[in-house]
């Protein structure tokens, strides 16, 4: 390397400008990259019984923490007033006192329940969160199933329209006795929205939050995109049938390995048809891109409902929707969007 020499003056005052120069170079490389930059990662399992992995940019391991930490108090909030399995929560006090008359709730409550009945209309009626009318019965866990009986008994109270919003007054209020509501096929992905909603108050620009099924990003891992695998439905965690990569996206995977017990070689599962009150088996798996999680989580169980033409037909005709179905013979079809490259060669059924 050719330093210069401090000989004669003028030599001198250019070493001191350069010297000047290196300063404020070094002062900016230590802006850009300060020593504690990194990736941060926290898995957290336990809000809406469910796992919760965060991983985000921060310049600053501390003010990263604070950002996961609102985050997580965020969603068990959430938690609180949405879980059915809280006496307590608000949903649960709309189930006992609803049918009543109108009931006054927060306006969190009351824009979900607004949304949901959105979807509802969307989906020709597959996603319904009056399906706790009948779903309550059921106990996945315990593999506990109501009778056709009680099912004929309950499903009358089976229709979002049973649930009627006065956005004037924020009341909700079920049109008959035995209507119940359930909130567990959209509130994980609005939970996740709140999520990323709390990390750009920090001023995260860069981060991955899922809660079960339901995931979504913002920004990219600089220059590449994130890949969120989506898994063989007849398969282990780790194996997918295909790897997705996103920037500023969100993702729901519902699957019928999920939550579910088998009787006489008949998979009952978590997801409903609400117009049969039985498990809704008509895919194995529907995965859904879109723009925000609570509307991924929203139309991921269309497919389960209606079927794989009907739903993909229901999907395609949705602009900032794609989707990717797993159909009972374990072939797997796409969404116009994402059509696979011509000579793609398509996963392999599996058994
Ligand atoms: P996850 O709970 O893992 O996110 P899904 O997004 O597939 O899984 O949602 C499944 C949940 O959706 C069920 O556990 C139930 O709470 C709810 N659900 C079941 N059937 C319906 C339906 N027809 N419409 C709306 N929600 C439903
Ligand atoms: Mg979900």
């Amino acid at each position: 390397m050719n330093l210069p020499r401090v000989m004669n003056p003028p030599r001198v005052k250019m070493n001191l400008r350069m010297v000047k120069r290196a300063a404020y170079l070094a002062a900016f490389l230590c802006l850009a990259a300060p020593a504690q930059a990194n990736w941060v990662r926290r898995v957290t399992d336990g809000i809406m019984g469910t796992r919760i992995t965060v991983e985000l940019w921060s310049d600053d391991k501390a003010k990263a923490d604070q950002a996961i930490d609102a985050l997580l108090e965020e969603m068990r909030h959430i938690d609180d007033s949405m879980s059915t399995y809280k006496p307590t929560s608000e949903v649960s006090q709309v189930n006992a006192k609803a049918a009543d008359g109108p009931m006054r709730i927060s306006k969190e409550l009351f824009d979900l329940l607004t949304t949901a009945k959105e979807y509802s209309v969307i989906t020709d009626g597959a996603f319904d969160i009056t399906y706790a009318s009948v779903g309550y019965m059921y106990d996945f866990r315990k593999h506990i199933r109501p009778d056709e009986a009680q099912i004929d008994k309950a499903l009358p109270a089976v229709d979002y329209r049973h649930v009627l919003l006065d956005a004037k007054n924020q009341t909700v209020q079920f049109s008959q006795k035995g209507v119940r509501i359930d909130l567990g096929g959209i509130a994980k992905g609005y939970s996740v929205d709140r999520g990323i909603d709390v990390l750009k108050s920090f001023g995260i620009t860069r981060a991955y939050v899922s809660a079960g099924g339901d995931s979504r990003i913002i920004g990219d891992r600089f220059g590449k995109p994130w890949i969120v695998g989506i898994r063989d439905p007849r398969k282990g965690e780790g194996e997918v049938i295909s790897r997705i990569p996103l920037v500023d996206a969100a993702i729901s995977t519902s699957g019928d390995y999920e939550r579910f017990f088998e009787e006489n070689g008949v998979r009952y599962h978590h997801i409903i048809d609400p117009h049969t009150g039985h498990s809704a088996s008509k895919v194995r798996s529907a995965t859904v891109i879109g723009p925000y999680a609570t509307r991924t989580d929203g139309l991921s169980k269309t497919a389960f409902v209606l079927g794989p033409e009907k739903a993909m037909e229901i999907y395609n005709r949705i602009d900032d929707i794609d989707a990717i179905i797993v159909k009972l013979d374990g072939t797997v079809i796409y969404s116009k969007g994402i059509q696979p490259a011509h000579g793609h060669v398509p996963a392999k059924p599996s058994p």
